[in-house]
């Protein structure tokens, strides 16, 4: 027995009590409903909701009445969205575009229990594209059932602009180079605080921001509050958290900080960007790892946060040079463990024994980080699978890794998972990424390929079968061009710049780009001039993916080459490189807002240099 969407339309909705959150689930059906022609029968769907904890929800389905109801308000929008997705929407890329609606589906009578894998499931909205159009990216959010929405920036905003407006040009944003979230959320605060509300989702706020707390103007009064390094007091990076008056102006700064940006349920000031060397060696700072050090300032914000926001928390970031558990420092009962395992390997589970890089290098730290913090709980986790910056311009489905990797975390009893969009470009077409994140943060038992089944019929209609094929095809190519074998990372290189050392790993590294090309260009091959539904669009993604994959790839391929004295093969090679480069340079010309300049920018700058070492690598080829 079953109930069509066409009944489902003609039935009124009703909720038994106020709550912002439960009349935004009774908003969203009638709005989605409203697209369905209704059949005459009489019914009704009747929303509720307890007090929590949690957001699972019940969904029974008669053939005149479908009761929804949540554990808390936040449930019965899960419900809601449960419900809407059963009758065939679906949502696949952030404002009205991205909301499909395929036809022919049933809704099963009976009684549907769903409970979340992950208490909190947040989407980490990273850079300042993303926020200019963060009411769309809440609200895909909020409909793909994520209950909380994170707002970081990438680059840092400052601190210190004294009221500056953000440029409005390409040119000028990227000459400034910093995020301008504080000056977003100055503007847009209250209504982001809003609609985070409506949608029963709770907020976190912030990113690299404790060397702003502590301008650096204020080395040449007071150089003791600034770390030692090799013998000399340093002002860049960080803090010397033995000084008592570093930690003074630490803490007065921290309650301006909270006081101004009010709302969020997790606070981030995580120190520096760097892998390592920006800490204290001072006679009082020595004997404490840069963990400890880390903690000790995060323990500092935190008893100012205690004070201004008695339920908030303040995130220490396990990342870098911090990933190791702090062995000496005791965290304070609102400080939350964050870890970020970005140099990690996705080519491989995060806890895959198969790839030593990822078990020993980065679930160990994490299985440290959960005794120091004594539950897993405490110890939220920072993923990385919707970052363009990580994955150089593309964007890997992740098909097999990211429910592999969630089910490790669910399995070690984290509550807390997050996802990292960041990007130099738009996503062009549906965002699988962060949908896929989405569906498996909710129940990381989800069959991948059947998933993909259902995301290509409703974003590609009739071209589905075409797409899907094309989306195995990258999957193959992600997981070659994702591996990182046995490479060992260069300093100030990111990841995916690869490595030369050891010599042998490049070289097996330059095969497993050749192999990955033939995946891309088969992906490319395999879909319609003019497709179907979102196809166009995803055309689109597909262009930049595939010419900045044959970018990479190349670059690596002519880099052996080169060292192996293969001229010929290097030359021809890094013509592939350059030819690639130009084409993602004029995609970026015809989609990149200047939003984007402050991230992709430098980007682009890095790929010509990395391009421009090969050739002269090439360059000094001997001929014989
Ligand atoms: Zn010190």
């Amino acid at each position: 027995m079953t109930l069509s969407p066409a009944t489902l339309a003609g039935f009124t909705i009703e909720t038994t009590a106020r709550h912002d959150a439960l009349d935004q689930a009774a908003h969203e059906l009638r709005l989605h409903l409203a697209r369905i022609p209704a059949a005459a029968t009489r019914g009704v769907i009747r929303l509720s909701a307890s007090a929590g904890p949690g957001d699972a929800f019940t969904v029974t389905v008669a053939p005149n009445e479908v009761r929804i109801a949540g554990a808390n308000p936040r449930g019965a929008l899960n419900g809601a969205f449960w419900l809407l997705e059963q009758a065939g929407f679906s949502w696949l890329a952030p404002g009205g575009d991205g909301t499909r609606f395929t036809p022919g589906r049933v809704i099963p009578l009976g009684v549907h229990e769903h409970a979340p894998a992950f208490a909190r499931r947040t989407l980490i909205l990273g850079c300042d594209a993303l926020h200019d159009d963060w009411p769309a990216w809440l609200q895909l959010a909020s409909r793909n059932r994520l209950n909380d929405i994170f707002f970081h920036d990438t680059p840092p905003s400052r601190l210190d602009r004294a009221g500056a407006l953000r440029p409005a040009t390409y040119d000028e944003l990227a000459a400034d180079g910093r995020g301008w979230l504080f000056e977003r959320w100055d503007s847009d605060g209250p209504a982001i605080r809003a609609a985070a509300s409506d949608h029963g989702m709770t907020i976190q706020f912030g990113g690299h921001h404790l060397p702003s707390l502590l301008p650096r103007e204020l080395f040449a009064g007071h150089p003791d509050w600034f770390p030692l390094r090799n013998g000399e007091r340093n002002p860049r990076y960080n803090l010397c958290t033995s000084s008592d008056g570093a930690i003074a102006a630490l803490r007065s700064a921290a309650r301006a900080f909270f006081e101004r940006f009010p709302g969020a349920d997790v606070y981030h000031l995580w120190a520096d960007d760097i892998r390592g060397g920006g800490w204290c060696e001072c006679d009082r700072c020595a004997g404490l790892s840069p963990s400890d050090q880390a903690l000790r300032a995060t323990n500092v914000l935190a008893d100012v946060l205690a004070e201004v926001a008695p339920a908030a928390s303040v995130a220490h970031l396990a990342y870098h040079d911090t990933i190791e558990p702090p062995a000496a420092v005791v965290p304070a009962p609102n400080v939350a463990a964050l870890y970020a395992p970005r140099p990690r390997s996705y080519a491989f589970a995060i806890d895959d024994p198969a790839c030593p890089h990822n078990a020993s290098g980065h679930w160990q730290p994490f299985l440290g980080l959960r005794k120091t913090f004594g539950d897993a709980s405490r110890v939220h986790v920072f993923e990385y699978y919707s970052d363009a910056i990580l994955y150089r311009w593309l964007a890997p489905l992740n098909l097999e890794v990211l429910p592999a990797d969630l089910r490790a975390y669910a399995g070690a009893g984290v509550t807390t998972i997050e996802d990292l969009a960041v990007t130099p470009r738009p996503w062009p077409g549906p965002a699988w990424h962060a949908w896929w994140f989405a569906r498996a943060a909710w129940d990381p038992q989800a069959d991948p390929n059947a998933a993909l089944h259902a995301f290509c019929e409703a974003a590609f209609e009739s071209d589905a079968p075409a797409f899907e094929q094309a989306f195995l095809a990258l999957e193959d190519g992600y997981r070659l061009l994702l591996d990182l074998g046995e490479l060992q990372q260069i300093p100030r290189h990111d990841i995916l710049d690869f490595s030369d050392t050891p010599r042998e790993a490049l070289a097996a590294k330059g095969r497993q780009m050749e192999r990955a090309l033939d995946h891309f260009h088969r992906a490319a091959r395999s879909i319609p001039l003019a497709p179907a539904g979102m196809g166009m669009a995803a055309r689109e993604e597909l262009a930049i993916v595939i010419s900045y994959a044959t970018h990479l790839a190349n670059r690596v391929i002519a880099w052996d080459a080169a060292l192996a004295g293969d001229r010929a093969g290097a030359l021809a090679a890094i013509a592939d490189a350059r030819t690639a480069l130009s084409a993602t340079e004029d995609w970026c010309q015809r989609h990149l807002t200047p939003a984007h300049a402050n991230l992709a920018a430098n980007m682009l700058r890095a790929a010509r240099y990395h391009t421009g070492s090969i050739e002269t690598l090439i360059g000094a080829i001997t001929v014989p």
